[in-house]
């Protein structure tokens, strides 16, 4: 295994990075999120303009057409910056993994391209509701089959990037009785009749994304415009490969979190004075220190690990639990140490150091929970 960068992939790291120090970090430093006057595209506009938006959008719709590894070296210099811009692309990536595993030409045609480019829009990847987190079976958003397609019915909650969203791909049952085995995804442009944004969340983290209810009242979705046949599971069995990527792309955002707050904490350990000296000199910050090094490092590897083999086409799904487990729970312990180490000033509202500290708290819920990733490594051990 070679774990080298291509020079490719090298220089792309360095133009995010000079992105993330010049625009990205000065822009939130100070700013109160959300917006008050709407969803602030400033920063969505600057990714735009090097078309990493949708990092994964195959060139021939339009985007770069990177590879899982190399969206996860995107996603850990944007993290590293600003975790709630970082949540907006991996929405965006998450919304249009299904059709890029199981989409027709013709749906390709349609979404991809608009959210690729300079002037890209965003989508939403929409399955929980208030009534189902991490028991799927209890959804109760409904797709009732008529000649020309389905009529939907329901609400999804907790949806990033729904306000904004130009396409929602939603997952729901078409069977009462059979639930699972009918789920179905559709693709749901935002101009739908009947579609709409219920309540939007006031969330303690993730500051600049937005996260919203989004409403289906008697929305009318095309024959065309779903994914996958009749096949019993196949709609289940899709989401479940949506997910196995999805969640490398969290491990990534801790990696970015983590190593944010190793920076943080290292910079001020080398310049306070505490005791007539630094305090990076007392033996248990330094060995903190080192630690925290020897975590960041393991947490990137385990989800680069998981990168390969979902590059490679091998069976991913432990590893991508195991990173997303993993990496999130590094990124917790390694925050926590850090404001340990940069002590009061950690806690100032808005600082860096305080909203690295919330933002790595969340990574445990999203992407299905921590618990339901030792369920699904428990049951293929
Ligand atoms: C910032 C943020 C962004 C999000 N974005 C999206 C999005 O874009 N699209 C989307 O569809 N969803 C999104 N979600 C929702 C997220 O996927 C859910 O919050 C998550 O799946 C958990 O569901 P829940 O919150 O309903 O918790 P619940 O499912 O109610 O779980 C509550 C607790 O019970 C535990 N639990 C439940 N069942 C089991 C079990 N069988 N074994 C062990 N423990 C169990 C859980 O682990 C958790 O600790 C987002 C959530 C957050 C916080």
């Amino acid at each position: 295994m070679d774990l080298s960068l291509s020079k490719q992939q090298a220089e792309l790291v360095q133009t995010v990075r000079g992105l993330a120090e010049t625009e990205i970090k000065p822009y939130i430093q100070g700013r109160d999120f959300p917006n008050k006057d709407g969803f602030d595209w400033h920063l969505v506009n600057k990714l735009s303009e090097l078309n990493l938006v949708c990092p994964t959008i195959p060139v021939e719709y339009g985007g770069l057409g990177l590879d899982i590894f190399t969206t996860c070296l995107v996603v850990e210099e944007l993290a590293a910056a600003c975790s709630g811009l970082t949540a907006v692309v991996d929405a965006n990536v998450h919304a249009v993994q299904p059709i890029l595993l199981a989409g027709s030409e013709r749906q390709k045609q349609r979404v991809l391209p608009k959210l690729a480019g300079s002037n890209a829009s965003l989508s939403a990847f929409a399955l929980t509701e208030s009534s189902g987190g991490s028991d799927i079976n209890s959804m109760t958003t409904f797709a009732e089959k008529t000649a020309q397609g389905y009529v939907v019915n329901g609400r999804k909650d907790y949806i990033l990037n729904a306000p904004q969203a130009e396409f929602i791909s939603l997952f729901a049952f078409s069977d009462r009785i059979q639930k699972k085995s009918s789920m179905r995804c559709f693709i749901i442009p935002r101009d739908t009749p009947g579609v709409s944004t219920g309540n939007v969340r006031d969330m303690a983290a993730l500051d600049y994304a937005e996260i919203a209810e989004v409403v289906f009242d008697n929305a009318a979705v095309d024959q065309s415009m779903v994914i996958k046949s009749d096949e019993p599971y196949s709609g289940y069995l899709l989401l479940s490969q949506t997910f196995d990527i999805g969640r490398v792309l969290v491990g990534a955002t801790s990696v970015g979190i983590s190593r944010a707050a190793y920076e943080l904490a290292y910079g001020h350990a080398d310049g306070r004075i505490q005791f007539d000296r630094k305090i990076k000199n007392h033996q248990a910050v330094s060995h903190t220190l080192a630690e925290m090094a020897t975590r960041i490092e393991m947490a990137r590897l385990i989800t680069w690990k998981a990168c390969w083999l979902i590059d490679k086409g091998d069976d991913f799904t432990v590893a991508s639990a195991m990173a997303k487990l993993a990496a999130s729970t590094i990124a917790q312990e390694v925050t926590a140490e850090a404001a340990d180490i940069l002590g009061a000033r950690a806690y100032e509202k808005g600082s860096p150091m305080e909203r690295l500290l919330r933002d790595a708290r969340i990574l445990s819920t999203i992407e299905g929970t921590n618990y339901i990733q030792r369920n699904i490594i428990a049951s293929l051990l």
